[in-house]
């Protein structure tokens, strides 16, 4: 599955000190980290900064990375701080996931003459349904 950095503040910031475009910087940062193998499995990486991977993981100091994609920025506290909080995000078409930007899949019902949809982020579990709300239906009914 394909994986991209979330457009937020921090990504924002870490482009004032390159001087490559948003796409060739984003580019660059997963392909380093891909290489240096601080990226293997995707779906456990998706709506994660850098920093909640490497406390949740361990194994790797976070200037050692920053070091890896823009060696002269190592020792700039605030740019490794900004590259602490950059979040990797899903690549979808249709319906973005909130959580992790992976694309949702969508699943139409109909029951007593209702129709409603579901949405599922098979990488995150969040869900999100407009089914209607039965409960409060019956009251009126009855
Ligand atoms: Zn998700």
């Amino acid at each position: 599955m394909e994986i991209t950095i979330k457009d937020n503040d921090a990504l924002e910031g870490i482009l004032l000190y390159v001087p490559t475009d948003k796409k060739e910087t984003i580019d660059l940062i997963i392909s380093k980290l891909t290489k240096d193998e601080f990226l293997h499995e995707p779906t456990e990486e998706y709506g994660k900064t850098v920093g909640m991977i490497i406390e949740e993981y361990g194994g790797v100091v976070l200037e050692h990375l920053v070091n890896v994609v823009f060696p002269c920025l190592s020792e700039n506290e605030e740019f490794v701080f900004l590259f602490s909080n950059l979040m990797f995000w899903g690549v979808s078409k249709e319906f973005e996931c909130e959580d992790c930007g992976c694309e949702m899949d969508l699943y139409n019902f109909e029951n007593h003459g209702y129709e409603w949809t579901d949405l599922e982020c098979s990488v995150c579990d969040r869900k999100e349904t407009n089914e209607p709300d039965w409960d409060n239906l019956m009251l009126k009914i009855n």
